[in-house]
């Protein structure tokens, strides 16, 4: 039986919860997605980077992780809305409890991602595409917020969907699409990494944990967490919640 992983990552985590939370609060209120806005620190004590930004403050070549004062330069009407780290833990447990009730195995890998395991749920829930675009819309109607769902036959190649187009979209990614496209412009930025990525997914499979702690050492940081790296599905466990 072949693996079926989905992984479910939250568009724009802290902003959307942000906003969220704002129209829970009040129905009326300015929607951050649709404006200039990023989540950041303190602007006024000239500390702070960003945290996250709406799709509008990305056109401005605002990044994560820039300082905020960048930020205002390139988008003087910037909305800055510090960090609530309080809401993004609550926000967070909810996710993860829609995905629990749904996932027979799901490994959490930061605030905002998680991988499920759904291998044998095709009888259960039927075609998984349409599966995951049910998850997706039913996160968004019961938490209000979008994620982009990637679904492969292992975890790295999960990520890599999930990543493709945003926000609020399901991706495919079959290994062996990954190999014929990898010299497509939406992959471009894989290409460093890809030959020894390639290797470590065949060693993987091979000799799981021999290869395993090779690939720990090995640094695919630009484009993955390094949790989320182990791409021969060993057996996935729910970690306790933040
Ligand atoms: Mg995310």
């Amino acid at each position: 039986m072949h693996s079926l992983i989905f992984h479910v990552d939250v568009n724009s985590a802290f902003l959307s919860w942000e906003s969220a939370k704002r129209l829970r609060d009040n129905p009326d209120a300015l929607d951050l997605r649709t404006i200039n806005a990023v989540i950041g620190g303190d602007e006024k004590m000239r500390h702070g980077v960003v945290l996250a930004k709406s799709p509008s403050a990305k056109k401005y070549g605002i990044m994560t992780g820039e300082p905020l004062s960048h930020a205002r330069q390139k988008c003087p009407d910037l909305v800055i809305v510090p960090p609530d780290h309080e809401l993004y833990a609550a926000s967070s447990r909810k996710f993860i409890g829609i995905l629990e009730e749904v996932a027979p195995v799901i490994e959490q890998c930061s605030i905002d991602e998680a991988f499920c395991d759904m291998t044998g749920t095709e009888k259960l829930y039927g075609d998984p595409i349409a599966f995951a675009t049910k998850l997706k819309d039913r996160i968004y109607k019961e938490l209000g917020f979008t994620v982009n769902i990637g679904i492969s036959t292992n975890k790295l190649l999960a990520k890599m969907a999930s990543d493709f187009e945003k926000p609020n979209r399901v991706h495919t990614l079959s290994r062996k699409r990954w190999q014929k496209s990898s010299g497509h412009s939406r992959w471009n930025r894989y290409t460093a990494v890809e030959k020894p990525l390639q290797k470590d997914c065949a060693l993987l499979e091979s000799q799981p944990s021999a290869h395993l702690q090779k690939l720990t050492a090995r640094c695919y940081s630009p484009i993955l967490n390094p949790r989320a790296i182990i791409c021969g599905n060993p057996p996935m466990v729910s970690p306790p919640l933040p």
